[in-house]
């Protein structure tokens, strides 16, 4: 009887083993890159992605910002370098990075990069970074240029909560009012045709050989982003569990 617990006790231990050493070995932090042209839905997505996949969304954008805004040192040096009208370099783009990661404890659970990187000095940067103890992913949201315009030329704003709305595909309960809160709703002064084309320019010529980098490392996806928000985020949460 002694012998037959001993046994059991043996069998619960190894199965356990087993099961911490399969996981550790499985569940790397994921690491999602998402790319796509401005007005793809990366934000959008990125945000939902993060809520489904319980993991943090970095929006570099917002993330400098607030750097500038809290005047923190990356922050100062940063906006020092854009009063002169100069482009902050990738160094300090990629160390506001880290150390908002490390400060948060990102780097243990994952996340989704919404922003970066932008050029492949930051892309290798980023690399270098994660080494291979991530599991990276890199999403790239593809929409038709005529789709683009049509989304970003209807586009409509809250003054106060920021929610977002289109005149045809969305449009509020109300003219021109937010549903939230009531406020007033606007249109963005560079939503337009002329501001979109140049952007998209800038970012075709930025950001393609930043596709072709992850294609050759075998971890780039292409979504689909034409569909409606809805299909498209089954694929881009799919494609990503997968
Ligand atoms: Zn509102």
């Amino acid at each position: 009887m002694k012998n037959i617990i001993l046994l059991f006790i043996l069998v619960i231990v190894a199965i356990a083993g087993l099961k911490t050493y399969r996981n550790a070995k499985e569940e790397k932090p994921l690491v999602v890159i998402m790319m796509g042209a401005p007005g793809a839905g990366k934000g959008a997505h990125a945000q939902d992605l993060s809520k489904t996949l319980n993991i943090a969304h970095i929006s570099t954008g917002d993330l400098f910002r607030e750097n500038i805004k809290n005047e923190t040192q990356l922050g100062n040096m940063a906006k020092d370098l854009m009063d002169k009208g100069l482009l902050v370099p990738d160094k300090i783009a990629v160390d506001m990075l880290f150390k908002h990661i490390r400060d948060n404890g990102f780097d243990k659970t994952g996340y989704i990069l919404d922003g970066f990187p932008r050029t492949l000095i930051q892309a290798k940067a980023l690399d270098e970074r994660l080494a291979r103890d991530y599991k990276k992913i890199a999403v790239n949201l593809s929409i038709d240029e005529e789709k683009l315009v049509q989304r970003i030329t209807g586009r409509l704003i809250c003054k106060s909560c920021a929610a977002s709305y289109h005149k045809e595909n969305l449009p509020p309960k109300q003219d021109g009012i937010c549903d939230n809160c009531s406020d007033e709703l606007y249109q963005r002064d560079d939503d337009t045709e002329e501001v979109l084309k140049t952007r998209l320019e800038a970012y075709n010529k930025d950001t393609k050989p930043l596709l072709d980098y992850y294609q050759n490392k075998k971890i780039l996806k292409d979504i689909d982003s034409n569909d409606t928000k809805e299909v498209v985020f089954e694929n881009l949460l799919n494609t990503v569990k997968s």
